[in-house]
């Protein structure tokens, strides 16, 4: 069974798909803000620990938020440094945000969220 929130249609829409959290089902964020980095918006990492991460990178994401201190080291963006993103609903992890090391970067932040942490609707 899914609960929509009234005060919470409306965000993005046009005609997007909607990507709501897997856990809570709270809206994260609509297809429309998809961006592409690097030549595509869907990117597949295997992250030091062996785990392959398959993610989505969108440009804003108002049902994340990021969490802790920026890192430089291993990210997957040169030029941009990273934290973790947590759902704002439920706190579960979606992916990470980056924003540019350099303000003359383009873009100068975006989101990167798994598509195992989301569910379209
Ligand atoms: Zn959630």
């Amino acid at each position: 069974m899914l609960i929509f929130s009234s005060a919470l249609n409306g965000v993005g829409g046009n005609g997007a798909k909607a990507y709501h959290c897997v856990d809570c089902y709270g809206l994260i964020t609509h297809s429309d803000r998809l961006i592409v980095i690097g030549g595509t918006d869907r990117h597949l990492f295997v992250n030091p620990l062996g785990a392959e991460c398959d993610f989505h990178t969108f440009s804003s994401c108002p049902g994340a938020i990021a969490v802790g201190e920026a890192i430089e080291g291993h990210t997957w963006f040169s030029g941009y440094s990273w934290r973790m993103a947590f759902c704002r609903h439920c706190g579960q992890h979606l992916g990470w945000h980056y924003e540019a090391v350099s303000r003359y970067e383009r873009p100068l932040e975006f989101w990167g969220i798994l598509v195992g942490n989301l569910k379209s609707m």
